[in-house]
């Protein structure tokens, strides 16, 4: 199952429910914003292809603090200088 636990509301939703409310854009630290799909807390996401996260990132110097991790099957990542190329199963996200 790929789903990842919110660190706010302990909720789990599954991870193209996390990448909708995500911003493709890189933020610091190779990190997405993104809004747990349930309780909208505000939280930001590591993904490896493979592997996801979800955290937080520390003040200057940003590092991205995984707060949950998660092996997510089938989950391909390209990293495009400023934003991330995202495939899971049939969904794209860019
Ligand atoms: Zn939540």
């Amino acid at each position: 199952m790929s789903s990842l636990p919110c660190p706010h509301c302990g909720g789990a939703s599954p991870l193209a429910s996390w990448l909708d409310r995500a911003d493709a854009k890189l933020a610091p630290a190779a990190s997405l914003r993104a809004q747990c799909p349930r309780c909208d807390a505000e939280t930001h996401l590591a993904l490896r292809s493979g592997e996801a996260a979800v955290g937080s990132l520390s003040p200057a110097p940003a590092m991205f603090r995984p707060e949950r991790r998660a092996q997510i099957a089938g989950l391909e990542v390209r990293e495009r200088f400023d934003h991330i190329a995202i495939a899971l199963e049939t969904r794209r996200w860019r």
